[in-house]
Order: structure tokens, then sequence, then C-alpha cells
């Protein structure tokens, strides 16, 4: 467990040999007590950023401040970085991301955070502070607001996006959503216009890495979030794709839920929007599955093949496998140099092109010989 490793014990140790205090919180809290890895460290402390930027730099630990304004000061011990963040609470808002301001207590801290499970804090020790009742929502694996929902959703509109993120990944699909919460996305739908498409496609994209997504979609698709979100989205072959996907890839599974112009609607990578177009290409297009995993390799060819049986509501072709297989282990029989005396330069390439097209469409049957033919009707000079 990480809150045992010496790096964690050295952050701890830096604010209790000042006699100060601090806390683990948020997803490593979170995901630690449901045995899921952590992906980052956050604390949580009464001491103001700048006294943190000393008691590290006094300990030798490097403090880089990355968020001063928000109170946050990165830590980095033994090549982990902490983000250490002073306490705070919420004052006024503009609906785009909440406005805070530093506070003395916990409960404050916590009373601003989105959800219980996700205002749980661990001492050193690894006990645990549950100012607001998250352990009892997180073992009933219950996403629920802290307060009122519609009020703390009106602070912050990202916060319904990540309503349907954590029931995503941490609810009980049986029980559903919780019903309070639900509504209140319902209502708020049209504040979603407030976001900027970072804020939404970074979250879209967490939503959408979820290990068993189909029930938060269905319920984002029923309470018009998803449609506010990306125009025109239907989850009739997401539930398919979900069916067939052999690994979770969140870009795969949004090319899934529509056609959308994604660089107006939510900023992704580069990598991730060129994912994106080229799955939706290739799954619209007519060219062979075959062809796809010569030309994209093994995994391409599998999303497309997933997307177009999603697409067209059929099971994956049974051959699917060797297909791939026996596309991706292919080897163009002819080089440029087999060209070279009869051929140069744009000419060579665009026959090398056209062979290899040929070759293709042969499902990579035509030999050496059989292609040469077609140069060279009249055998070799
Ligand atoms: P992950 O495993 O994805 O990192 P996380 O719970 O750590 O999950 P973060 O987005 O990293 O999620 O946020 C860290 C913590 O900060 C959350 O657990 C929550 O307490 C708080 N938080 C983050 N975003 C918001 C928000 N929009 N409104 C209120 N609290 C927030
Ligand atoms: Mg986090």
């Amino acid at each position: 467990p990480w809150i045992t490793a010496p790096a964690a014990q050295r952050v701890m140790s830096m604010f209790s040999d000042a006699e100060e205090e601090a806390y683990f919180v948020g997803g490593c809290v979170r995901n630690s007590l449901l045995n899921v890895a952590v992906s980052d460290l956050d604390v949580s402390t009464p001491v103001r950023p700048d006294r943190v930027m000393d008691l590290a730099k006094a300990q030798g630990s490097k403090a880089i401040p990355t968020g001063l304004e928000h109170g946050t000061v990165t830590v980095v011990v033994e090549g982990e970085a902490f983000e250490i963040t002073t306490f705070r609470k919420d004052v006024e808002t503009d609906g785009r991301r909440a406005v805070v301001a530093f506070a003395d207590t916990l409960e404050d801290d916590a009373r601003r955070r989105d959800f219980t499970m996700n205002a749980l804090y661990a001492r050193a020790d690894g006990s645990i502070i549950d100012p607001l009742g998250g352990l009892a929502d997180l073992e009933a694996r219950r996403v629920r607001f802290i307060d009122d929902p519609d009020q703390r959703i009106r602070e912050d509109y990202l916060r319904i996006l990540r309503f349907f993120r954590f029931h995503a990944w941490y609810g009980d699909d049986e029980a559903g959503l919780d019903a309070e919460g639900l509504a209140a996305c319902a209502q708020n739908v049209e504040g979603l216009s407030n976001l900027s498409k970072e804020r939404i496609g970074a979250e879209m994209m967490k939503f959408l890495s979820a290990p068993a997504p189909d029930r938060a979609i269905a319920a984002m698709d029923h309470a018009g979030v998803l449609n506010a979100l990306l125009p025109g989205a239907s989850t009739k072959a997401f539930f398919l794709l979900t069916s067939f996907e052999k690994a979770v890839d969140p870009v795969v599974r949004l090319a899934a839920l529509g056609a959308f112009d994604v660089v107006a609607l939510l900023r992704l990578s580069k990598a991730q929007t060129r994912q994106y177009d080229m799955l939706r290409s290739y799954s619209a297009g007519a060219q062979t599955i075959r062809e796809i995993a010569y030309r994209e390799g093994e995994k391409t060819a599998w999303d497309v093949a997933a997307l177009r049986a999603a697409f067209f509501e059929q099971p994956l072709p049974a051959s699917l496998s060797d297909d791939i297989a026996r596309a991706t282990n292919a080897q163009f029989p002819v080089s440029a140099q087999d060209l070279m005396p009869d051929l140069s330069g744009a000419a060579l390439g665009a026959m090398l092109r056209e062979l290899e097209q040929t070759w293709i469409e042969s499902g990579f049957a035509l030999s050496h010989e059989d292609l040469m033919q077609r140069v060279r009707p009249n055998g070799p000079v």
C-alpha cells in the first residue's frame, strides 16, 4: 500500500516534524479503500502554501508552486509527486468553476468537494477521517453530492459530468444512480454550455475510460446530458461496442457515440483527435478489415471491425482474428529494386503502390511472380 511507502511517509513527517497537520485526501483515499490503483496523491493541510514551500525545502525536497492561487504546491519526494493543497472553502462562483478561499478546518475543506466518497481523508497511519458520511456511501457504491445537488451543480457545472464519471467507475449499477443527484443533473443541463472544451474533454475521456460505463451513459442520455455535450449522440452502437471490445479505449467509445466535430466540442490531444477521425473514416469506408490491419495494425483493425459491427448491429465476423493475424503478418513480395530496370521516380512509386493494392485485394495471395507478370507480361528482361 502506497501510504506506508517511504515517500508518502516522508511527506507526512515533513508536516508532523513541524507540528503541523496534513492528510491524504480524495481519489487516493477512495481508491485505496476500494483496492483500486491510485493515480495521483493529493494532500490537504491547513498550512498556507508559502509555508508548505518552506517546509519542503527544509526537508530537502523539491517544491514547485504549481497553482499558488489555488493553494497548490507540488512536492517531489523520491521521484514521486504529491499535490499539497491548503484547506479551502467555497466563496462565490460563476458556474465555470468554483471560486475558493483558504480555510482553517478540515470540515470546511470537505464541504467544498463534490461527492461524499471524494471527501475522505487519511492520516499517516492510514486511519480514516470521514466528516460527511463518505465511507457509508463508498461501501454502498453510491455517488452522492455533498449538500444540495442543485446548488452544488450551479457552482460548477462540470460536477454533472463528474457525477456520471464516478458512477461509471465506482457506482452500483443495480442500485442505479442517486435519484436526487440525477434529477439535479437533468435540471441543469443548460449550464453545461458554460464549460470550457478543455474541462469537458478531460472529464469525458475519464468517463469513457470506465470499466463498465453502460448504465451511466444510459442515464446520461435520459437526463439530456449526453446530447447537450455531444449533439446528435446515440447510445445504440455504444452498448454493442462495449460488448465487443477487447480492451477499454475511450476514443473508440467516443467514435461509437456518433460523428462529431470533435475539435469544436472537446479539446482532446492531437493523437486522440487523429485517432477519432481515422476511426470514423474507416468505419464508414469501404476498405476491408484485412487492408486496415495490413496498413494500420491489429488494434485499429479490431476497433474498426467492432465499430462497424456495432453500427450495423451485427456480430463480429467469426474469421476476424484469423483475418487480422494473416494481414499483420503478410509481407509484400515486391520491392522497388524489382522494378528498377523498368521504372524510376514517381512512376516507380505509383506502380509499387498499385501492385501493393492489387496484392492486398487478392487477400495477400498473389506471389512475387504473379505480380511481376503485371509489370512485364513477357517475362524477365
Ligand atoms: P482520479 O482518480 O480521477 O484522480 P479524483 O477523485 O482524485 O479521481 P480529481 O479530479 O483528481 O479526482 O480531484 C481530486 C479531488 O478534488 C476530488 O476527489 C474532489 O474531492 C476534489 N474535486 C475535484 N474536482 C472538483 C470539482 N469540480 N468540484 C468539487 N470538488 C472537486
Ligand atoms: Mg485525482
